[in-house]
This record gives structure tokens, sequence and C-alpha cells, in this order.
């Protein structure tokens, strides 16, 4: 569905990816691990058309769409949920999930993927009068992902939704994104740092450092792996 092939992505002149190639396929959830600065991020941005690869392709459903403008991307159904959640901190909940459906004419449809939002996150149902920025943490990440769904994304792209959250947080967050990723066949690309939980809940794992993807594998077979248990796992 998504694939990345042979990408080089600069900073000008700092190279941040290496020869990227990516395969992430109709209904499967992806995990792309890798320590701070490793190149995660810039592989997001290389994807919706943020930072464009100034070598190899970006094909998504089989077109080329490097050199797509990032609104277009969107519209094609590829949706990023960026680092740092980056909610509208000054409008309401309800507010922020109509931005997600900003592009959409479909008000039934716009309905419908509003109240299982709201049955995924029951919290966001109490708190839709609430301002954004008076959300936890835990709950602003909930917010963002749910955001992103209202854009009923065919793919659906995650920066870290685990950073800065606590423990029983992060564990329920991974929940629903196999949940969403189960009951509506949304096809999910997660990047991570948290690579424990990240190889438990995708299907298939990539590894990277310093700009180059130096291992791939299912993730029960990564879990397994002695260099990723000593490099990621802290074991
Ligand atoms: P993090 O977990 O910190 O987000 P990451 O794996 O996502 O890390 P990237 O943010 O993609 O890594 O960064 C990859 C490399 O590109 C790093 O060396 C970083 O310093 C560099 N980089 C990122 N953004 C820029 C930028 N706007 N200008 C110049 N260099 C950048």
């Amino acid at each position: 569905m998504l694939e990345l092939k042979n990408i080089d992505t600069y900073y000008g002149n700092i190279q941040a990816l290496r020869d990227v190639s990516i395969t992430v396929g109709e209904g499967e959830i992806i995990t792309l691990i890798g320590a701070n600065g490793a190149g995660k991020s810039t592989t997001l941005m290389t994807i919706c058309g943020v930072t464009p690869p100034r070598r190899g392709e970006v094909l998504f459903e089989g077109r080329v769409i490097n050199g797509v403008a990032p609104n277009k991307i969107v519209q094609q159904g590829i949706c990023q949920v960026p680092e740092g959640r980056l909610i509208f901190p000054d409008l309401t909940v309800q507010e922020n999930l109509d931005m997600g459906a900003f592009l959409r004419s479909d008000k039934d449809g716009i309905g419908r993927d509003l109240e299982q939002v709201f049955d995924l996150f029951p919290i966001l149902r109490e708190r839709r009068r609430q301002l954004g920025g008076t959300l936890s943490g835990g709950e602003q990440q909930m917010l963002a992902i749910s955001r992103a769904l209202m854009a009923r994304p065919k793919v659906l792209l995650l920066d870290e939704p685990s950073l800065g959250l606590a423990p029983l947080i992060i564990r329920q967050i991974f929940d629903i994104i196999k949940q969403i990723n189960r009951e509506s066949n949304t096809t999910i690309f997660l990047v991570e740092q948290n690579a424990n939980q990240a190889l438990k809940v995708a299907h298939r794992g990539y590894v990277m450092e310093n700009g180059r993807i130096t291992l791939e594998d299912a993730c029960h077979k990564l879990l397994a792996n002695d260099a990723v248990k000593k490099a990621y796992l802290g074991l």
C-alpha cells in the first residue's frame, strides 16, 4: 500500500536518510524504531511531502507521491499524528475533532466517525466542550489520534505516541492502536523510541540507525534478536 524505495532525504547539506526502503502492506501495523536522531521523524515527513526526498520514490497505492503537496497527500488518505501531539489548545475537544474532518463533506459519515471516536475514547465524549489545552498529556494524545481518525485515513502515521506519558496510559494508547487497526482495517505506521511496546503491537518492524535501515523482520523475531535486545530493549 505504501512503499519507500531507496530514499535519500537531506536538510540542506546534511543527509538525514540514506537509501531507506520500507514497505507497508494494507492492514498492517509497521513500526520503525531507533534512537533519538536516527531519522524516524524525517521518514514520516518524507512520506507526508514535508521533506521531499532528493533520491528515491515514495509510492502510495502504486502511485508516486513524492513531489505531491502535503495537503494533497492528506486528501489521498495519509494522515499523520505528529510528535508532541500539536492539538489546538484554544479550541474545544469537539472543535479539534471538527478540524480533523475539515476536508470531508459527507455529513452522515462524519457523524458516524465521531461516535466511533467517542466509543474508542469515552473520556473525550465527557470532555467534548473542554478546551484542548486543559486536557492531560494522555488525553491530548487521544485527541490527536482521534482528530487524525476524523479524516478517515487509509494510512495512519503515528510519531512517538508514547512520548512523555505514564506507563498505564501508554498501554492504553497502544491497545487502542491495535483496536483501530483491527476494527477499521486502518494501516498503521508507528514510529517509536519505546521499542518494547512498539514491537509488541506491530506485525513487522524496521530498525533505523544514523538514517539507515539496519534490520527488518517480524516483530516477534526482532524481540528475540540479541542486538535489538541489547540496544533497544535494555536487556
Ligand atoms: P527524534 O526521536 O529525536 O525525533 P528521529 O529519529 O525522529 O529523532 P529526526 O528528527 O528524523 O530523528 O532527525 C534525523 C537527523 O536529521 C538528526 O541528525 C537531526 O539532527 C537532523 N535534523 C532533523 N531536523 C532537522 C532540520 N530541520 N534541520 C537540520 N537537521 C535536522
